[in-house]
């Protein structure tokens, strides 16, 4: 929430943003070195990013990345601001515009505050529940997007900002504050002044007491300013020629530019000297046009919005634009709920109400048989995982990965999908896949942490290249490469040690199965490398039983065969750590699983998904088996 508010705050007054940035670059030295587009430029975006981070945190949206994001902008803020409380080279931060001002101090406290929460969600970004469904949250995030940039950034630099948090907003009554400051009382006007520019006589008094209306142009610097619009301000002048109100140009330029702007405009408003700051701050656009009653001011407008000729006919006394506009900070309050905050929140309730109807058809299909046994319906992780093994050349995996990659993007998934190819497809294939969708995992890495073991590739190797798996304890390796439990096990320690999610494979040869020792040789498998770790680290393991004779001959084991194992594997994990991990562990199927078999096998109560050799090197047979979830 604070990630949004100083975001909206900030991209609401896009200019006050940038003239922050300018006093952090003249602090350094560095403001004559960057133009103005570029600040302002960065203004924009970095509130738009502030404002989007809390919107992808609120939603908990690709929480992964955007808690990195979170942490980096944290680390560099606190330090930044640490530094700031400590040589106070600017008064005030800005970091909430000029909605709340905070001391340095104030700013660096409220920062660690925040890093110490940007920590913990970093830590554990999978904790933050999701308030919308993955498929869904493009619409958040484009929504937001579009909204922070054009209708709240975007409309407030063409316009002026729709929220006016400075001393000179509309409803201010300069008189009564110019005059506190005349009796000596602390007033923000104590910088406003008007001093004619071609006698130097102090005109402030003469004007903010004069009854009627008053209109001043201002200009901060008229050779910057904006003059695409000098037509309408000389009509606006002759308006109140007629009238007879009081016009002033108000000014920090000197002579020169003030002679080549009336050359320009041929208008013969007198001009005035006021402080720059003083104007910057009265009024978000250069020009801009400011309308006073009795000393109070009642409207403003940027040089691109002033008011047309059907607006100003009459007196302003008696037309519309002569009195205090109507729409207030409430009305412009209900009209961001309206239309940024009500269709998010219809949306969400949208989503859950399908999450939840879909998690009740679920539930019935895995209902227990049995009538006394109280029902749970069990949320564990879905997934189809594809094992390459040691086919295809980087040319045809890079093809296949992306075939695979446009077809799950145009048709999500009703589960996690994996690929693990070789070693070294996993950079490339990293560069382009969208791992929200498909996870990459490699298909073993090194028992040794690193060093001299010559065409080893370790788990942080792994790990750099962007891959989130690895598959562990296959029975390939562990025949043709004899890795034994103690070796896997240290796997484990180290694939989980780099943040590697194993898919840890486990099942008995033939001769086993004909003796019956199916269920003794899975339960050693996994006492003998991963029934060491503990329970949290348990809870990140996915186990895949593969029955050894099943594997890439084309036999499968029936679906009765393999819910039978199954169950057996998740009582043995229920003995060791408990029913609720049990039930929160992934089982998958592996062994010549195909489309055609799948939804038999995916519909056993026990069966979580499968683990695919051969079926996974084509993007069509993998795509059948996903769509065994559908
Ligand atoms: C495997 O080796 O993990 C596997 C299940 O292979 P296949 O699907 O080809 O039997």
């Amino acid at each position: 929430m604070t990630f949004i508010f100083s975001g909206f705050v900030k991209a609401v007054d896009p200019l006050g943003t940038q003239y922050k940035i300018h006093d952090y670059l003249a602090a350094w030295g560095l403001a004559q070195y960057v133009p103005d587009l570029m600040t302002l430029s960065a203004s924009v975006l970095l509130s738009a990013l502030e404002f989007f981070l809390g919107i992808c945190l609120l939603f908990a949206i690709r929480r992964r990345l955007v808690s990195k994001i979170v942490l980096v902008m944290m680390t560099i803020m606190t330090l930044l601001t640490l530094w700031l409380a400590i040589s106070d080279p600017v008064t005030d931060c800005g970091c909430f515009g000029d909605a709340l001002v905070l001391t340095n101090w104030q700013t660096f406290w409220k920062n660690a505050i925040l890093l110490g929460a940007a920590f913990v969600v970093s830590k554990w970004p999978l904790d933050m529940a999701r308030l919308i469904s993955e498929s869904n949250q493009w619409i958040v995030m484009n929504y937001s997007a579009l909204f922070i940039l054009l209708i709240i950034a975007g409309r407030s630099l063409y316009t002026l900002p729709q929220f006016d948090f400075r001393p000179y907003h509309i409803g201010t009554d300069l008189r009564a504050g110019w005059q506190k400051m005349m009796n000596g009382e602390e007033s923000p006007y104590a910088e406003f002044f008007m001093e004619t520019a071609d006698e130097g006589e102090d005109i402030t008094e003469q004007v903010l007491n004069s009854e009627g209306y008053t209109f001043l142009l201002i200009a901060p610097h008229l050779e910057e300013a904006d003059d695409s619009q000098l037509d309408e301000i000389n009509r606006i002048y002759e308006y109140s020629q007629e009238y007879g109100y009081p016009f002033y140009c108000l000014t920090a330029s000197q002579e020169k530019a003030i002679v080549r702007w009336q050359d320009m405009t041929g208008a013969e408003y007198p001009y005035c000297h006021t402080d720059d700051i003083t104007l910057k701050t009265m009024i978000r656009s250069n020009p801009g046009l400011m309308l006073m009653k009795d000393g109070t001011i009642i409207r403003k407008w940027s040089h691109n919005a002033l008011p047309d000729e059907t607006e100003m006919e009459g007196k302003l006394e008696e037309i519309v634009l002569g009195q205090m506009p109507s729409d207030n900070a409430a009305k412009k309050i209900l009209w961001i709920l309206t239309w940024f905050v009500l269709p998010l929140v219809v949306l969400t309730i949208a989503d859950r109400l399908w999450a939840w109807t879909k998690w009740i058809r679920k539930g019935k299909k895995e209902k227990n048989n049995n009538p006394l046994i109280e029902e749970k319906v069990i949320m564990r992780k879905k997934i189809v995982a594809g094992n390459w093994k040691m086919n295809m050349n980087l040319q045809d995996g890079i093809a296949l990965a992306k075939e695979l990659n446009e077809t799950l993007k145009a048709d999500k998934p009703n589960c996690g999908v994996v690929i693990c190819t070789p070693f070294i497809h996993l950079a490339s294939i990293a560069q382009f896949l969208d791992q929200d969708i498909i996870g990459l995992g490699a298909e073993n890495c090194a028992d040794k942490e690193k060093g001299a073991f010559t065409g080893e590739v370790s788990a942080e190797m792994v790990k750099s290249t962007g891959a989130q798996y690895v598959i562990l304890g296959h029975s390939e390796r562990r025949e043709y490469y004899k890795e034994t439990p103690e070796i896997l096990k240290e796997k484990v320690l180290l694939a989980q040690k780099n943040d590697l999610k194993v898919i840890f494979c486990i099942g008995e040869s033939l001769e086993e199965r004909e003796a019956g020792k199916q269920n003794e040789v899975v339960k050693a498998e996994l006492e003998g490398s991963v029934f060491n770790l503990s329970e949290e680290d348990f809870r990140k393991i996915v186990i895949a039983y593969e029955p050894i004779w099943a594997i890439g001959t084309g036999k499968t084991a029936t679906a009765e065969q393999a819910e039978e194992i199954h169950a057996y594997i998740r009582s043995i994990i229920a003995e060791k750590y408990g029913q609720a991990v049990a039930d929160d562990t992934t089982i998958l199927y592996g062994g010549s699983c195909k489309a055609s078999n799948a939804p038999e096998l995916f519909a056993k109560p026990d069966i979580d998904g499968g683990l695919i050799g051969g079926a996974s090197l084509k993007a069509a047979d993998f795509k059948g088996i996903i769509d065994a979830w559908k």
